[in-house]
């Protein structure tokens, strides 16, 4: 694949030794920002193996997104159903609870939002960890944004340094070889997100970022509502809308 070489700071990685190739396992939804993940982990060089966690989310539609983009791209792919009772605190799982609604420039001003889903990007890192040691990959990748974001606290800097650091101490990879976790989007504006994924050539139609389910985005939810903002501003067409 040609892809122009991006230049993302990539500030979380622990150690990172060159080497001629390298495997990365990349945490990936099928939602805009692990799509832009993938891809630009595959323009810098990278031979990616995607971990799609489901954890009871209303509704799987991202799933069917994450098989499209990695058959696409011919990438193997790890798909994983886990089953936590207690996520049912989330409105993104719970169907008795109605997923919020904020207009788009007070999203960041809320304290956290019911779609909060406690610890799930601890244990997704936790996993590929896991699976990192198993397939002896040296990196995980994964699309956590600290600008145009809900105020997730698992979608933090210091939460991804103190994970890699974890990772680094915690696996057999880890304190033989170190490996490196790259947020490469964590610093990036959505406007900007867009603007890398468009460069990269990612297929927007088919990645979906809606909180809800059905056909189409929902155009209310927060998710919906960071993505056509920073569409809007990049001035780059979604085409996922069409
Ligand atoms: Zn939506």
């Amino acid at each position: 694949m040609s892809a122009p070489k991006i230049e993302v700071a990539a500030p979380f990685a622990v150690q990172n030794k060159p080497k001629a190739h390298k495997k990365a396992i990349v945490l990936f939804s099928g939602g805009l920002d692990s799509t832009t993940c993938l891809y630009w982990a595959l323009a810098n060089g990278y031979t990616c193996e995607t971990l799609t966690v489901t954890y009871g989310q209303k509704h799987a539609r991202e799933i069917k997104s994450a098989q499209k983009i990695a058959e696409k791209l011919n990438v193997k792919t790890h798909f994983l159903d886990i089953k936590l009772p207690w996520l049912v605190s989330s409105s993104l799982v719970d169907p008795a609870q109605p997923l919020p609604v904020h207009p788009v420039e007070e999203i960041e001003q809320h304290a956290i939002p019911s779609t909060y889903v406690p610890g799930r990007n601890l244990l997704f890192l936790a996993l590929a960890g896991s699976l990192l040691d198993s397939i002896g990959a040296d990196t995980i990748i994964a699309g956590p944004n600290a600008v145009d974001f809900s105020g997730y606290p698992d979608c933090t800097p210091a939460f991804y340094q103190a994970v890699a650091c974890a990772l680094n101490r915690g696996t057999q990879k880890g304190v033989t070889e170190g490996i490196e976790v790259l947020a490469p989007l964590m610093h990036l504006n959505k406007a900007d997100i867009v603007r890398l994924a468009d460069s990269l050539h990612v297929p927007f139609e088919l990645t979906w970022s809606c909180y809800a389910g059905g056909d189409k985005p929902c155009g209310q939810c927060d998710s919906c509502k960071l993505r056509a903002k920073g569409f809007q501003e990049a001035g780059v067409k979604d085409t996922s809308l069409n």
